[in-house]
Order: C-alpha cells, then sequence, then structure tokens
C-alpha cells in the first residue's frame, strides 16, 4: 500500500511509450486479387498496457493464464533463485515481448527454444523468441533467475521487505517485480503454483491452499507448496517467510481457514489473534452483503514486528503489519481487508485511476462493520467523517475518482469513497444500494471494472440519474454540501465508538 515509485518510473515510462509507438510499418504484399494488401510483419508486443497513471505495467501481446513459481530462499542472506514457468496465449504475431521484472535472469526459453533477452525501462524484461510468435500461439516460457531482492532497488526503492527472520513479498501496486517475472497489471490475472525451498524450520505462507504438505529435501531444507486456482492479479500473489504459527481449521461450508502468526509478535500476538482469527465470520457476514466469497481459501498473515507498516489484501489470505495491533484488537482492518476479495481481488480494476472502486468500498465495509457491531450506524460514522475535515482542508482537494498517480492511496481515496458510497446508499435507498453491491460483484466476477460501469450498473438498478451525485462526490475539489440530521441541528456529531479504530487503520493504510 506504499507507492514511493511514480517519480522515477513516470520519467522511464515516456522513454519506453516512445518505444511502443515505434514500430515495423506494414508491409505490402500481392494477393491473388491483385490488389494489396496489407500484411503485418511481427511487431514486437507493448511495454505497458497503457493504464493512465503506469503506462509502462504489464505488457502488451499476449495473455498469462498460469504461472508456476519454484523458488529457493535463504533468509541468511537474502539470495533468491528459482524458476517461474509462464504458460500464455499471444494475443498478436510477436517478434519479442516484455515481462515486468528486476532480478537477474540466467535464461529464458520459449517453447523449449532459447531466447534472447535484454533489459529496457524502469523493470522490463524483453524477450526475443528464436522463432516468431503467431497470434493465437500458446506459450510456455520458463524463466531461470536468482538476485537479492533487497538490494534490487528502482529509484532507490525495493518492494520486497526483508526482515530479521525472513521475507515478505507484499506491496501493492508493486510487488511482483522482485520475486516472479509477470504481465504485472489486473487487467491480466492467472492461477499460481508456488513453491518455495528455505532452510528446515522456517515457515511459507502464500495464497491459496497447500495440496500437499511441506516436504523435506536435502540438505536440511524443506519445500513449502501453495496453490491459488482463481484468476489472481500479480501484485495480489504473496510470499510471507520466516517464523511463523500457522493455525488451520475449516469453516462450516467447508472453505479452509490458514492463518499464520509471527512468532515476534510477542504482547501484540493476543490482540492479532483475536481480530485475524474472526476472519472466517466476518468474510460470512461480508457474504450477505456483497454476495458468494469468491476464493477457495481464506485466512491471514500477522507479518512480523520488523515488517510492513500497512496492511494489503493478497487474494484469499490478506497480510497485515503489527501497527493494527498496538491498541487491541482491531477487527475493522479485517473488514477492510477483506472486504477487498470482493471488491480489488475479485474484481479488480481495469486503471489504477480507479483506485476508489477499491478503496472506497473496503472501507465502507468497515461503516457497516460498524453498524453491525453496534458501534455506530454508517450515517453516525459519515457525520463525524465529514465534520472531521473542515472545508478548507487540503482532503477535500484530493479527487477519489481521479486521485493522481501519486495519491492512490490518499486518505481521501479511503474516506470521501467512503462518504460517496453513503451519498449513493442515500440517494437511491436501502433497497437499491444492497442489490447493487452484489451485482456489480457478480457481473465483474474475477474480472475488471470501471468506475463509469459501476455508475450505469447503479442507474440501471435505481432508476435514477446519479452524473451529478458522481460527479460531485468522485471528481470535483470541494467539500460537497449535505444536509444531514446532525448539521442541521448545528451540533458537532459525536464520535462513534469505532472512529479511533477506523481511524488508526486509515491512518496505516493510506498516506
Ligand atoms: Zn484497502
Amino acid at each position: 500500500m506504499r507507492r514511493v515509485l511514480t517519480a522515477a518510473t513516470a520519467a522511464l515510462t515516456l522513454t519506453t511509450a516512445g518505444t511502443m509507438l515505434a514500430g515495423t510499418p506494414g508491409q505490402a504484399a500481392p494477393t491473388g486479387w491483385g490488389r494489396p494488401v496489407v500484411t503485418a510483419a511481427p511487431q514486437p508486443g507493448a511495454p505497458g498496457l497503457g493504464d493512465t497513471y503506469f503506462p509502462d505495467y504489464g505488457n502488451g501481446g499476449y495473455d498469462v493464464e498460469h504461472y508456476d513459481v519454484r523458488l529457493r530462499y535463504d533468509p541468511a542472506t537474502d539470495q533468491l533463485s528459482g524458476t517461474t514457468t509462464i504458460l500464455a496465449t499471444a494475443t498478436q504475431d510477436l517478434s519479442a515481448f516484455n515481462l515486468d521484472f528486476l532480478l537477474d535472469v540466467e535464461s529464458v526459453r520459449v517453447n523449449g527454444w532459447a531466447a534472447s533477452t535484454s533489459t529496457a525501462g524502469a523493470h522490463e524484461l524483453v524477450v526475443t523468441p528464436a522463432r516468431t510468435v503467431t497470434r493465437g500461439q500458446q506459450l510456455t516460457v520458463v524463466v531461470r533467475y536468482a538476485g537479492i531482492p533487497s538490494e534490487t532497488l528502482v529509484g532507490g526503492y525495493t518492494g520486497w521487505t526483508r526482515t530479521d527472520d525472513g521475507a515478505l513479498a507484499v506491496n501493492e501496486p508493486e510487488s511482483a517485480w522482485w520475486w516472479f517475472p509477470s504481465n504485472d497489471h489486473p487487467l491480466d490475472k492467472a492461477t499460481f503454483d508456488v513453491s518455495v525451498s528455505v532452510p528446515t524450520g522456517v515457515e511459507v505462507i502464500s495464497n491459496g491452499v497447500q495440496p500437499r504438505p511441506p516436504l523435506a529435501e536435502a540438505g536440511n531444507r524443506t519445500r513449502w507448496i501453495w496453490r491459488t486456482t482463481s484468476p489472481t492479479a500479480p501484485y495480489l500473489a504473496f510470499m510471507a517467510i520466516g517464523q511463523y504459527d500457522i493455525v488451520t481449521d475449516t469453516t462450516p461450508s467447508g472453505q479452509p481457514v490458514i492463518n499464520a502468526y509471527s512468532t515476534s509478535l510477542g504482547e501484540l500476538g493476543p490482540a492479532a489473534k483475536a481480530s485475524i482469527e474472526r476472519t472466517a465470520e466476518i468474510v460470512d457476514w461480508e457474504s450477505g452483503i456483497f454476495g458468494p466469497y469468491p476464493f477457495e481459501a481464506q485466512g491471514g498473515v500477522a507479518g512480523p514486528l520488523d515488517g510492513i507498516g500497512f496492511a494489503l489484501e493478497t487474494q484469499t489470505r490478506p497480510v497485515y503489519g503489527p501497527g493494527f495491533w498496538r491498541r487491541g484488537a482491531n477487527t475493522y482492518v479485517v473488514a477492510h481487508e477483506n472486504a477487498h476479495q470482493w471488491f480489488g481481488d475479485s474484481v479488480s480494476v481495469a486503471e489504477w485511476s480507479n483506485i476508489w472502486l477499491n478503496e472506497g468500498f473496503a472501507s465502507y465495509a468497515e461503516w457497516l462493520w460498524s453498524e453491525e457491531q453496534g458501534e455506530g450506524t454508517a450515517q453516525e460514522v459519515f457525520d463525524f467523517t465529514y465534520a472531521s475535515y473542515p472545508a478548507d482542508d487540503e482532503f477535500w482537494q484530493v479527487l477519489p475518482g481521479d486521485p493522481g498517480a501519486n495519491r492512490v492511496f490518499d486518505g481521501a481515496v479511503y474516506d470521501r469513497g467512503a462518504m460517496t458510497l453513503h451519498q449513493l446508499r442515500l440517494a437511491v435507498g436501502d433497497d437499491a444500494f444492497f442489490e447493487i453491491l452484489p451485482a456489480w460483484t457478480a457481473e465483474h466476477r474475477y474480472g475488471n471494472g470501471t468506475i463509469v460501469q459501476f455508475q450505469a450498473l447503479a442507474e440501471r438498478i435505481s432508476g435514477l440519474d446519479l452524473d451529478d451525485l458522481f460527479t460531485t462526490w468522485l471528481f470535483t475539489a470541494g467539500r460537497p454540501d449535505v444536509a444531514t440530521a446532525a448539521r442541521k441541528a448545528a451540533a458537532p456529531p459525536t464520535e462513534p465508538k469505532s472512529w479511533a479504530k477506523i481511524r488508526e487503520s486509515h491512518h496505516l493504510l493510506s498516506h
């Protein structure tokens, strides 16, 4: 949830975008009809997917179905090595294509033939296959590599967190670059097998389920094996490596629950457990509002004291930094990260500028949880949040619907984002509002969505023109006027019981 890369990558983006536009022109060839027809020569795949905020994230020319990530890691040295096998389909004739990746590459094979490689831009591995790839062709790309992720920097930054006892590959939107080559944009989702060999006694947690128990290997090592069978955006794949207590269970509906707690947490451990052990209860409650839980497993990882300062909705199993437990249990962050399983993970942004579809909804889930827990209704949390930011506060200058690449995780995306959903709820009424949410997660399940599409769905279900509401709350600077009962009375709203936890969570999640 930390974005510090924007300046570094924005400068390099221009270079790669220029490269993308400079292709070989199509060549005219005679046909049996005696008229020239353009038969385009195979082109390099684009170095990016044209995201308005991050144009060089992801790559053009192919679509990934599966990543098989097979690694070896040593906590003592932070040395990571291994092989990732990518199963993909070419979406155009390709003379070359890019992967987003930073570690040193030893070799790449495409359908068994050795390919040549070079690097470009901030994080591009350019692969030139020995044989031209044709549109529709199945690709098996095998990348062998090694490196020290904590020392592999872009603009002075690594998205990899090395800890005393291991590491966390947990970040947004940049995380994959430091541990597996990928098409790193939510537009290209895939399934994952992740296996990691570590010294025996070290635990490895990743997404999904364990298809088999850890395997003993030669040299006093153990290989941990994880599998994700639902489509996953590359940044939502993760690894937590270190000293963890793992707690497994099964929900009444038969879903595996796998939680893990860093042994470094000490006196924070019970608060972490009292929060994360409620995951199944919270997911069940959220399923009643958002629609069926989209994935094959549940859980949470309480990261170590020297790990991350935020939390992330890594698919099937969010990872939480220790800060959330410093003042006792916090179920609001659990409600937030698990709401993302629907809003962000199953339904992902088509463009990072649409981040409100993730953070506004996950934040509003906290307000609904507050109501459920009897710690303040969503209206009370709205009133208090609204009043807590004076009209001249800089907060109101950030547009949740288009915050800018530097402000994807600005507090306004969370708080004003949740306020927007509350205004929508007031405008359309509870019946329509609670029909819109599961309709959205059903229509875009395992895919992507845009704010424009969400507004259209809300208008279709409610029968209302909502353009003013969306324009005012998402795309207009300044504090919108509201006429709530509390404000009419001109009395400052009282602080809901949930406020301290929600505020603390948002302080850690946004920046
Ligand atoms: Zn979030």
